[in-house]
C-alpha cells in the first residue's frame, strides 16, 4: 500500500491517491491529476451547484418542483434535467421535420434532398451530442407520429412531479417514456381550432374502428390499399400483431417502415376488409378510409381468402400432380404427407394424381380449395376408374423442372412461379 498526495483541481486541497505499490500509486496520481481530480469537499461543492443550476433551470422554464424526500427530490431533478436538456435540443429539429411522414419517405424512396434538409437541422447541435439528438428525435418522431403530438408529450412530462416517477424510469429514452405517456397525450390535445382541423378529426373518426374491450394500443393500426398492395403501419412492435401479419403473407419493409403485401385490385376491399376484422379480432384499433372495405369489416361481409389450395402441376417432370399448399402457422404437414406417394418440395407437399382418391376427402377434411384444374384432374381419373382402367402416374417426357410455388397464390399475383400451377 502506498499513498500518493496529489494538489486538487479546484482549490488548495489535497487528493490522496492510493495504489498497490509506490510505483503503481504514483502512475495513478498522474493519470488522476491530469484528469483533474477534486477533493471531496470539491466533489461535494460540484454535486451541489449541478443540482442547484439543474434547479434553477428547470424553475425557469417553469417544470413544478418535485416531490419526494429531499435526497429522492435531488435524484430525480437532475434525472429530470437530463430529459429536458434533450427535448430543448431535438424539440427545434422535431419542429422542423414536421411528421413520421417526412422520415419514412427520406428512408423509403431515398430522396436526397429530404435527406440533407433533415441533416442541416441537426447541424446546428453540437458535434458532440449530435448523434444522440438525432436518433432521440427520430425516434420519437416514430413512436408519437408528429411534431404536434412530441409537444403533448413534452407538456405531460411537464406535469411529472413525483421524484419517484423520474427515478423509475431514469433508464428510459425519450421514446420510451413517450410511449408510456401516449394515452395521456392523446386525451388531451386540444380540441380542433379550425374547419380543417375538425374535417380531419371527424374523418379520421369515421374511418376509426374498435376493438370490443378496451384497446391493446392508444394509436390505431392504419391499414391502406396502394397501387397492388396493402400497406399497414402499426404503433410500435407487438408480437401478436407481428404474427398475425406474417401469417397472413405480410412481410416488414424497413425502408417503409410499413408491413405490405401484394393484392390484386379485383379483391383489394375483401382483403383490406379481412386484415382490419383479423387485427380487431386481437384487440387492436384500426384506421380503414377505404368506405367500402370499412363497412365490409363491420359488418363481416367479406369473402374471406382461401389460404389452403389444392392446384395441379402444369409443367415439369411431376405436371399432372396435386400440389397442396396453406398458410403459415397452420400445421398440416404431417397431414399432407400422409397421402399416398406425397413428398414436400419447398414450400408445397405434391401428391401424385393417382392418389386423386384421398385428395377429394383431404380437401374436404381440412378445408381446403380445389382449383379448376385439381378438380378436373379428379373427375378424370374417376371416369377412368369408373371406366375400370388401372391408373398409374401421368408421366410427361419433359426435363426436370424444379416445382415451387408460394403459399398463397393469386392470378397476377407472382411471375415464374405461377406458371408451374393452374389457377382458378
Ligand atoms: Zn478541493
Amino acid at each position: 500500500m502506498a499513498k500518493t498526495p496529489i494538489k486538487c483541481a479546484e482549490c488548495d486541497g489535497t487528493v490522496i491517491v492510493i495504489g498497490r505499490n509506490r510505483r503503481e500509486a504514483d502512475r495513478m496520481a498522474i493519470r488522476r491529476r491530469d484528469e483533474g481530480a477534486v477533493c471531496a469537499a470539491c466533489y461535494e461543492a460540484r454535486r451541489r451547484d449541478a443540482l442547484a443550476a439543474a434547479t434553477a433551470k428547470s424553475a425557469e422554464q417553469g417544470l413544478p418542483a418535485l416531490n419526494g424526500s429531499p435526497k429522492q427530490a435531488a435524484w430525480a431533478e437532475r434525472i429530470r434535467r437530463t430529459v429536458f436538456d434533450l427535448i430543448d435540443m431535438v424539440m427545434p429539429a422535431i419542429d422542423q421535420i414536421g411528421d413520421r411522414q417526412t422520415i419514412e419517405n427520406a428512408d423509403g424512396n431515398d430522396l436526397t434532398a429530404r435527406r440533407e434538409a433533415i441533416a442541416a437541422v441537426f447541424a446546428a447541435i453540437p458535434e458532440a451530442q449530435r448523434w444522440q439528438a438525432r436518433t432521440a428525435a427520430l425516434e420519437l418522431l416514430r413512436e408519437v407520429g408528429s411534431s404536434a403530438r412530441a409537444h403533448g408529450v413534452v407538456a405531460a412530462l411537464r406535469r411529472r412531479e413525483d421524484a419517484s416517477w423520474w427515478i423509475d424510469r431514469r433508464e428510459h429514452g425519450l421514446a420510451a417514456l413517450a410511449g408510456e405517456l401516449q394515452a395521456e397525450v392523446l386525451a388531451a390535445e386540444a380540441p380542433p381550432d379550425d374547419d380543417l382541423v375538425q374535417l380531419q378529426a371527424e374523418a379520421r373518426e369515421e374511418a376509426l374502428l374498435r376493438p370490443s374491450a378496451a384497446p391493446a394500443n392508444p394509436v390505431p393500426v392504419e391499414i391502406s390499399y396502394i397501387v397492388g398492395h396493402i400497406r399497414i403501419a402499426t404503433p410500435g412492435r407487438h408480437d401478436v400483431l407481428r404474427q398475425l401479419l406474417r401469417d397472413q403473407g405480410y412481410q416488414w419493409y424497413q425502408g417503409d417502415q410499413a408491413w405490405l403485401r401484394p393484392v390484386a385490385s379485383t379483391v383489394s376491399s375483401d382483403r383490406l376488409a379481412e386484415i382490419a376484422h383479423r387485427i380487431l379480432a386481437i384487440g387492436f384499433m384500426v384506421a380503414l378510409y377505404d368506405p367500402a372495405a370499412r363497412q365490409m369489416a363491420i359488418a363481416g361481409n367479406f369473402a374471406p381468402e382461401r389460404r389452403r389450395w389444392v392446384r395441379r402441376v402444369t409443367t415439369g417432370y411431376r405436371a399432372g400432380w396435386f400440389s397442396l399448399s396453406w398458410s403459415r402457422g397452420d400445421d398440416l404437414y404431417s397431414a399432407a404427407r400422409r397421402l399416398r406417394g406425397a413428398i414436400y418440395r419447398r414450400p408445397n407437399v405434391l401428391v401424385p394424381a393417382r392418389s386423386f382418391d384421398q385428395i377429394e376427402d383431404f380437401a374436404a377434411r381440412y378445408d381446403f380449395a380445389l382449383s379448376d384444374g385439381a378438380r378436373l384432374t379428379i373427375e378424370h381419373f374417376r371416369s377412368l376408374q369408373a371406366a375400370g382402367v388401372v391408373i398409374e402416374d401421368p408421366k410427361v417426357p419433359e426435363p426436370v423442372v424444379a416445382v415451387r410455388g408460394r403459399e398463397d397464390l393469386k392470378a397476377g399475383q407472382f411471375g415464374v412461379d405461377d406458371d408451374l400451377l393452374d389457377h382458378d
